[in-house]
């Protein structure tokens, strides 16, 4: 994260000193960079040139509106997976005509509220999906933009959790059925076939097994174009990993720059699904430590962050950098396992980490941008954190901390006798 800085013994964000936040806002809170959300969102605009392109942020990845907001000021589309993405997207000022929607499940209600909206496209997943959105069109009396996901049976070299685009994957349509499936939707007569689509996965660092998918559908594009299917747009996914220890992420400029090349000369819009290129940087978890709790082989900071917060290192044994925020005070530094308090044995945030901490001391966990906050739950009843947004030197509170009686506030004990 480049917007993260020592300065004077301790870490600021934009210039924000993360102990002001955690005075202010307490802990544990996620904290975002304005300006790390908008570069890493130019790096794939600008990146694309003169390429006709719509850069659509997964909104999965981080959902707030406010991220939402500064993403849809800088012209973004969004890609979405339900209902309530919709509901968030709309209404943090997001242009419905820029929204795609993908998603192996999508429910009548949920179509519904996405034709009425008039969203760009749908990313159909399945022949049985085709049929649903025919007859919940034709309920309307309009026609539903389409486009189908491929799944173009690439391995994209990943953590399985996160493969999408391999045969056996419950994601798209199978490559070999791809054809057969456009013929019957040009026949639906409320489907107004769009584009075609794929997305193999996500944490993606090599990007060959991109760049095959990407050959797999244009040349399902061409074969589509002698059935006489002629598309608007060819949407390549998302899936471009970071580096979260030592991981070689790939340059997002220069894949962009690739694609441009690649594709100059078709006259199909271009679309980018990145969700975690672009919030994953951006983003921290400000955690304070507890305990620190000595057995005999091990030693533990038990910090006031767990797995309901940050789930990714429970969820896919995923390394996050944890460093301490102030850089300064004198501290003995030995190994910890640095653990929440929650019941589970998983709830680790990293094992074996060197660490020159105290308690009361402030750690910071990076990288924390995408399917962090996204990802929390309030397992043990714990509140979900505030989120705070640095934007340009000023530290904005763009969700509040949860109280303990909103957790049950829609529970119910039993009727009085
Ligand atoms: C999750 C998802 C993305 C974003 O993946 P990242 O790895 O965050 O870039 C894009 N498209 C679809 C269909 C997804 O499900």
């Amino acid at each position: 994260m480049t917007f993260l800085e020592p300065v004077e013994g301790e870490l600021r964000l934009e210039g924000m000193p993360l102990a002001e936040i955690a005075r202010r806002f307490g802990t544990p809170c996620y904290v975002y960079s304005r300006a790390a959300i908008e570069a890493a969102f130019r790096d794939f605009d600008e990146g694309l040139g003169a390429l006709d392109h719509l850069v659509c942020y997964a909104v999965k990845a981080s959902s707030n509106l406010a991220i939402l907001d500064v993403l849809a000021r800088l012209g973004a589309g969004f890609d979405i997976v339900s209902g309530g993405e919709l509901a968030r997207v709309l209404a943090a000022g997001g242009r419905a005509d820029r929204v795609i929607f993908s998603g192996v499940g999508k429910t009548e209600a949920e179509m519904r509220l996405a034709l009425e909206a008039g969203i760009k496209c749908f990313n159909v997943e399945s022949e049985p999906e085709l049929e649903r959105l025919e007859s919940v069109a034709a309920a309307l009396g309009r026609r539903a933009p389409v486009a189908l996901r491929i799944n173009p049976d690439v391995d994209a070299r990943t953590h399985p959790y996160i493969s999408t685009g391999m045969a056996g994957n419950k994601f798209g349509i199978p490559h070999a059925r791809a054809r057969g499936a456009y013929q019957h939707a040009a026949r639906l007569p409320h489907l107004e076939v769009v584009g075609i689509g794929c997305h193999i996965g996500s944490q993606i660092l090599e990007t060959a097994p991109l760049d095959e998918a990407l050959e797999r559908v244009l040349e399902l594009a061409t074969a589509l174009a002698a059935d006489g299917i002629s598309l608007r747009h060819i949407d390549v996914g998302g899936g471009l990993g970071i580096r979260y220890r030592d991981e070689e992420a790939p340059d997002i400029r220069a894949y962009c720059a690739r694609l441009a090349a690649r594709l100059a000369g078709r006259r199909e819009q271009v679309l980018l699904e990145p969700g975690r290129a672009i919030a994953g940087a951006a983003g921290l978890l400000l955690t304070r430590v507890e305990y620190l709790k000595l057995d005999k082989a091990k030693r533990f900071a038990v910090v006031d962050a767990s797995m309901s917060e940050l789930l990714r290192p429970a969820l896919y044994e995923s390394w996050h950098p944890i460093v301490p925020v102030g850089t300064g005070a004198a501290r003995e530094s030995a190994r910890y396992d640095v653990v929440g308090p929650v019941c589970e044995s998983s709830d680790v945030h990293g094992l074996d980490r060197e660490l020159a901490v105290a308690p009361g001391d402030l750690l910071a966990i990076l990288a924390a941008g995408a399917y962090g906050m996204a990802m929390s739950s309030n397992y043990n009843s714990r509140p979900r954190p505030c989120e705070v947004l640095v934007d340009r030197g000023a530290a904005l509170e763009v969700r509040a901390r949860e109280t303990p009686e909103s957790l049950f506030a829609l529970e119910r004990r039993l009727p009085t006798r």
